[in-house]
């Protein structure tokens, strides 16, 4: 223990060091630089400051997956999209086959 002050007196007030704190700068609805006091990642609170992104394996995976719009592995998203519009045309061909089916007994049934 030492009988010093923890801290010296900047002679800086609370507000004054608040506004020469970093500005996040993200672009507002009135298209004016935001203004707030920015986070460790350089937003506000309000600009994503608090944002951690996606913290488990499958969310980062599935938060890739939704972001891929082109590139390299575009292909391979693609290819997939494709596989699950033919298996869902797949499906509808059926149950209306299947529908279609029902009908027929019904139709033989009845009379
Ligand atoms: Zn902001």
């Amino acid at each position: 223990m030492s009988n010093q002050p923890h801290a010296t007196c900047t002679c800086l007030s609370r507000l004054t060091q608040a506004r020469l704190a970093p500005s996040c700068g993200a672009k507002t609805r009135r298209c004016t630089p935001c203004a707030g006091p920015a986070m460790l990642n350089g937003r506000c609170r309000m600009h994503g400051g608090k944002a951690k992104g996606q913290t488990t394996p499958a969310g980062r995976e599935r938060s890739r997956a939704a972001r891929l719009v082109h590139g390299l592995r575009a292909a391979e998203a693609r290819q997939a999209a494709r596989e699950r519009g033919a298996a869902r045309r797949e499906m509808a061909a059926l149950s209306a086959l299947l529908r279609e089916l029902e009908d027929l007994e019904e139709g033989s049934a009845s009379p």
